[in-house]
């Protein structure tokens, strides 16, 4: 048993608790939450700081791990996607060991879940072994080339097959972005999933891909081009990106949302109007880091959505810590309160994996990891605040 006692602690799921002690048992599950009077004093861990549940990492690629450092930042999408497919290829025991140290590195930073996108199976093995609990999007495209799709079908499954699914993980299978799926695959992915599973897309992340949707033209048809790809078979719909992804996804499954950087009012409203259970997952260090650009915030708070906290991968990000994507919102967006962020940092990604039955709130009978955060006088994260797991 631990007992363990914070200047102010953030349940998340109610009021902040002041003079208070969590006492959990050695798996991590918290037993009961008890004023400290109720306790001997001897017997309590103090903390100095604010204690809040482990955190969510709701769109990462554990798998491109390998590039830290390697993409230059600030080219854009396009050219941001050129590079990462030249360093795909890479010695196995580079990939290997990268995965490892960011899984570690993630867990020490208070991560206690990942949604986690997976091309490949490379990092099956280490999410198989980790304390973090892993949703798995085993992740389509064809790149709009109807000839591919029977074949990127047959390979992305081999993946799906491989990939962790147990009591602590989950998996399922999903498209990669509007503009690189044709209506043919995002059919067939359709019925793939079974009820209950969560979605992902990547979705409007730069100006190029609503023009694309919208009429065919800009940088996408010119990156097209540069791969030789046809684009014959492609038919613009005169409608932003997130339109084409509408028709032809599930209103039935939860859906996560990814980067909506260029996302509008109503673009909100209409993917609101096709699927109640949406979580719209924001990526700060990554959209800086690719396209110096950050979401409006305040666009999904008027809109009253749910908001969750993506770190991408290290091929768009300096670290995969949520924490650090917290400091960067504080900075960039200060207007946004301090609790809705860390409801997004914690129990708005765990809802959206379904794995809110153990993570996101500090509550008897759940197991959400404890982190302590040093803020400053504001009670806000700055240049100087630190985060630190305690459990
Ligand atoms: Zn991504």
């Amino acid at each position: 048993m631990k007992k363990i006692n914070a200047d102010r602690i953030h349940t998340i799921s109610g009021d902040i608790l002041h003079e208070h002690v969590i006492v959990l048992d050695d798996s991590g599950q918290i037993k009961s939450i008890d004023p400290i009077s109720e306790h001997d004093r001897a017997s309590v861990e103090i903390l100095k700081g604010d204690l809040i549940p482990g955190f969510v990492n709701a769109h990462c690629h554990l798998e491109l791990s390998h590039m830290k450092g390697l993409v230059h930042t600030g080219t854009t999408l396009l050219p941001f996607l050129q590079s990462v497919v030249k360093y795909r290829d890479f010695p196995e025991d580079v990939i290997q060991e990268a995965i490892q140290k960011n899984d570690a590195y993630m867990y020490d930073q208070g991560i206690m879940a990942v949604g986690d996108i997976s091309n490949k199976t490379d990092s099956f093995e280490t999410k198989r072994n980790s304390p973090i609990r892993y949703y798995t999007f085993v992740e389509y495209f064809d790149l709009m080339q109807k000839s591919w799709t029977e074949k990127t079908w047959k390979q992305y499954q081999e993946v799906y097959e491989l990939a962790p699914e147990s009591i602590k993980d989950s998996r399922s299978n999903v498209p990669h972005a509007p503009y690189s799926m044709t209506p043919e695959l995002f059919s067939m992915l359709k019925d793939s999933n079974s009820e209950g599973s969560t979605i992902s897309i990547h979705n409007q992340e730069t100006p190029e891909e609503n023009q694309f949707l919208i009429d065919g033209s800009g940088a996408f048809r010119q990156f097209f081009e540069d791969f030789g790809f046809s684009l014959d078979d492609y038919k613009p719909i005169g409608k932003r990106s997130i339109h084409y992804a509408l028709q032809f996804m599930r209103p039935d499954l939860k859906t996560i949302f990814v980067h909506n950087t260029t996302c509008t009012p109503n673009d909100l409203k209409a993917a609101l109007a096709w699927n109640s259970q949406i979580y719209w997952a924001t990526c700060p260090n990554a959209n800086l880091y690719i396209e110096n650009r950050l979401p409006n915030y305040r666009t999904f708070m008027e809109a009253g959505v749910k908001m969750c906290i993506g770190t991408d991968s290290l091929s768009s990000n300096w670290q995969l810590s949520v924490f650090e994507e917290i400091r960067t919102m504080q900075k960039y967006q200060s207007y946004v309160p301090f609790e809705s962020i860390l409801k997004w940092a914690t129990i708005n990604g765990a809802e959206a994996l379904g794995f809110d039955d153990t993570l996101g709130t500090i509550e008897v009978g759940k197991s959400p990891g404890l982190v302590l955060l040093q803020l400053n006088a504001e009670g806000k994260v700055d240049q100087d605040s630190t985060c630190k797991r305690i459990v």
